[in-house]
């Protein structure tokens, strides 16, 4: 049986499901979600990454790791974690890029959460090297100094959705027309966590919380700021969500969220000011687009760098990605990076505080 017969059996015995509740069952459930079933990236899956696109952003993104661990008299043993890490290139490209910076590669412990079997195979596959551990989620994580990335990863988790009605809010549910999943509103109720939003918005005016992003980032502030270590995130979003944010992709093209859950990604853009709020006590950056971050760390000497030995067709793909990485009209300002980091130390390179 699909899921969707599955859900809409379910929605017809005890009510409507909530829209994180959805999301969570379309990408996660474990015979029939999507990230369950199988490898999503690259051309001939459902999107792209940026590192998929180029080396360059994980290189990029390693340097700046490994200078913050200088920065911050280069502990060891320290966990070197990625969250969502997909086909394990961006940890690859890490690995290669710090594996001469001393120390690094002989005091990190790689560990990987990772929900997808399937991308988990994968992992194992690419970074067979460095003896990779997997944890099921962050408090998992060994104690200790933690230099952490997650990139794509926050707009994977499921989000809840709320529409102003007075002082109250009406949750977004997914509920059944006939025999079909269709979205409504809940009667309205008080939200407490959503008090700070009385202030910014209207009756009408629609937000996304997302619940887990904020236990997530509060468990790796904390032991940011115990232990040390440093944490880049970066997704698409901005500072404060407004408005419906959800969006399915299949085939590199939009489709409808609620049509054959499980086949399609779905995803929301990032709301980084809850995730700093939640990484107290750790310092937060300020939101970096990806664009100014790469060019800080330098990208356009690495591009230049790797084009001397490149030409044809490598060439032509090769400048592609690193303006797709960059450019405004591309990647470049819609994908942002927050840093977290101790409040005594300085923020990782590429960022500000
Ligand atoms: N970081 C990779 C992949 C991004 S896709 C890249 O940039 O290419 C999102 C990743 O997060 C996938 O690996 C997916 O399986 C994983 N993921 C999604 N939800 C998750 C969850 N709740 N727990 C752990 N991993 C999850």
């Amino acid at each position: 049986m699909s899921l969707a017969r599955d859900l809409a059996a379910r929605i017809a015995a005890a009510g409507p499901i909530t829209l994180a509740d959805y999301m969570g069952q379309a990408l996660l459930h474990p015979t029939k979600g999507y990230y369950s079933t199988r490898d999503p990236l690259g051309a001939a899956g459902d999107f792209t990454t940026a590192p998929e696109i180029s080396q360059m952003f994980g290189e990029l993104v390693g340097l700046s790791l490994a200078q913050s661990w200088l920065d911050q008299g280069a502990p060891a043993p320290f966990t070197l974690a990625e969250l969502g890490p997909g086909r394990g290139t961006l940890m690859a490209d890490i690995l290669r890029a710090t594996a001469r910076v001393p120390g690094f590669a002989a005091a990190a412990q790689v560990v990987l959460i990772e929900a997808s079997p399937v991308l988990k195979a994968r992992q194992g596959e690419m970074l067979h090297d460095a003896e990779p551990a997997w944890v099921n989620s962050v408090p998992d994580l060994p104690e200790g100094p933690l230099w952490l990335v997650a990139n794509e990863f926050f707009d994977a988790l499921p989000v809840r959705q709320f529409q102003r009605d007075g002082a109250g809010w009406r949750e977004r549910c997914v509920g059944l027309q006939g025999e079909e999943l269709t979205f409504g509103l809940s009667p309205v109720g008080p939200q407490p966590a959503l008090d700070h939003r009385l202030e910014d918005t209207r009756d009408g005016d629609l937000v996304e919380w997302c619940a887990p992003a904020s236990a997530i980032t509060s468990e790796i502030g904390a032991r940011i700021a115990t232990h040390g270590g440093a944490a880049l995130i970066i997704d698409y979003g901005d500072w404060r969500s407004l408005g419906d944010t959800l969006q399915a992709l299949r085939g590199h093209a939009a489709t409808d969220p609620l049509t054959d859950p499980g086949s399609a990604d779905l995803t929301t853009h990032v709301d980084f000011e809850a995730l700093a709020r939640a990484a107290a006590p750790a310092a937060h950056t300020r939101l970096t687009p990806q664009g100014l971050f790469l060019e800080r760390l330098g990208i356009t000497e690495r591009a230049r760098a790797l084009a001397s030995h490149m030409e044809g067709d490598r060439l032509t793909s090769h400048i592609a990605a690193h303006e797709r990485l960059t450019h405004p009209d591309e990647m470049g300002t819609l994908f942002k990076v927050l840093g977290l980091y101790p409040a005594q130390a300085s923020p990782p390179p590429g960022l500000e505080p």
